[in-house]
């Protein structure tokens, strides 16, 4: 009924796989050539993600002729960042995601990323459906700009499909390997079991409108419960940002309720909403606090919020809202259960180095890279956010027990010159990175150099 689909929010999805598959290019394409058409249909760029109204996805998907009426109001697309050496944010986006794309290069199949972001997926238990990305590079490709795949498969030679097939069966084949069945989308019967491929070019935007019709579909048809709007608010911390004239803001995405000015918030620490910003619909103009206040804002949405004390927050933590009948005491304990339980399932051992990372994601990130067998380095205890003088206590312990696993290894975190101080006088060694390898690489040569 219309009754109910005004109370569904629109799907969050993200987007994954192997450096250079074209998972930025995805999606400038999906963003890009409504704009260039003068459709731009609302499209907007938001904090951390990008929203495509229903209106605009409908418009890019008409040659489909999907009869299907589109319940959800849009999508919400989460942006992926530059740099994703391991990253923190693929692993923080897969958890907030209803929906993810996992984005694989027809010409090399799967590669070691596109697995390690599979596994996150099975981890996380997300859905995804799987573009198979850059078939215009298939020798001999008649390019059908932003054409379903379906009509464009039709224009090719004999020799270009069976290539074509050639390579979508090496893929398939790959992902049963790992586990798990797949299968081009239009020849998938049993979605959910079998996990669907549709085949993309990020340069001529063929099989765009098949990706998010699908995307679209396949959401409000299986998620109905999970998408139905609720007041209950539901809102991930992005990134911690200082931002010139605001102070230390949060980039979140807001993926339930309704978040107001002046909301009392709790995260790890309890503070009250100074401002809602989004960027100015303008996008090309980045105006350097050029943001656009809210009263209110409605989920789902990318939001940065402005208020005093933020530089506690922690990437990759929820944010609690304290409503008129809630007691502030509680949502404390219950925001501090939450942080309790996310640690608790990271598991430590007796003896070793101290870790210390800027969110819960990079945290487990580089705790897996540090179990693997050929790193091999144990953990005694974890932290997040800056080294304050508490971790270096902290990880003195192991002064005593094993001396070089007095040792915190910092990952995209700053060090307090207390805590500095402290580790040179008590003799901790802090070692600092913002990529996991190059922490491996420093704790090594310290070892090394002690062998010697
Ligand atoms: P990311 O690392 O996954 O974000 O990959 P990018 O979006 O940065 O793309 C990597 C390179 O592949 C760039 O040079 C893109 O222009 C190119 N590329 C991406 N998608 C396609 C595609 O569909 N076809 C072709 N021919 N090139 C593509
Ligand atoms: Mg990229």
């Amino acid at each position: 009924s219309p009754k109910q689909s005004e109370d569904l929010r629109s799907p969050i999805c993200c987007i994954m796989g192997h450096v250079d598959t074209g998972k930025t290019k995805l999606l400038d394409c999906i963003r890009g050539t409504n704009v260039q058409e003068g459709e731009a249909g609302g499209i907007t760029q938001q904090i951390g993600a990008t929203y495509f109204p229903a209106a605009n996805i409908r418009e890019r998907t008409k040659e489909l002729k999907a009869d299907a009426t589109l319940k959800v109001p849009g999508l919400l697309v989460i942006d992926t960042p530059g740099h994703e050496s391991f990253t923190n944010l693929r692993s923080r986006g897969s958890g907030l995601c209803d929906i993810a794309i996992l984005v694989v290069d027809i010409m090399h199949g799967l590669e070691p990323q596109t697995i390690e972001s599979l596994n996150l997926l099975k981890m996380r238990k997300t859905e995804f459906i799987i573009a198979l990305n850059k078939v215009d590079r298939l020798y001999d490709w008649k390019a059908r700009r932003n054409s379903p795949i379906g009509m464009t498969l039709k224009k090719q030679t004999k020799d270009v499909l069976s290539e074509f097939n050639r390579r979508v069966t090496h893929v398939i084949t790959q992902f049963k390997e790992q586990g798990l069945n797949t299968e081009l989308y239009y020849k998938n019967k049993e979605m959910g079991e079998t996990f669907s491929i549709v085949p993309t070019s990020a340069v001529t935007g063929e099989g765009i409108p098949d990706l998010l019709l699908l995307l679209v579909q396949w959401t409000q048809k299986t998620m109905v419960e999970k998408l139905t709007f609720s007041d209950e608010v539901q809102c991930t911390v992005l990134e911690v940002k200082v931002i010139e004239g605001l102070g230390t803001t949060i980039d979140v995405v807001l993926v339930n309720g309704v978040l107001h000015e002046g909301d009392q918030i709790v995260g790890p620490i309890v503070t009250s909403i100074r401002a809602l910003l989004t960027p100015h619909p303008m996008k090309e103009i980045r105006v350097k606090g050029a943001y656009m206040q809210h009263k209110e804002i409605k989920a789902a949405q990318g939001i940065k919020i402005a208020a005093q004390g933020l530089e506690h927050a922690i990437a990759g933590t929820s944010i609690y809202v304290v409503g008129p009948d809630d007691d502030l005491e509680d949502i404390k304990e219950a925001a501090k259960e939450d942080m309790q339980s996310v640690m608790s399932r990271i598991d430590k051992s007796g003896e070793g180095v101290y870790v210390q990372a800027s969110t819960l994601g990079s945290l487990e990130a580089l705790l897996e890279f540090l179990k693997t067998p050929e790193v091999n380095i144990p953990v005694s205890g974890i932290g997040l956010g800056p080294v304050h003088k508490k971790d270096v206590m902290k990880a003195s312990v192991m002064l005593e027990k094993k001396n070089e696993y007095a040792t915190i290894l910092a990952f995209d975190v700053k060090v307090t010159p207390e805590a500095r101080e402290l580790a040179d006088e008590l003799g901790v060694r802090i070692f600092i990175a913002d990529i996991i390898y190059h922490l491996f690489d420093q704790f090594k040569a310290y070892i090394d150099g002690l062998k010697e």
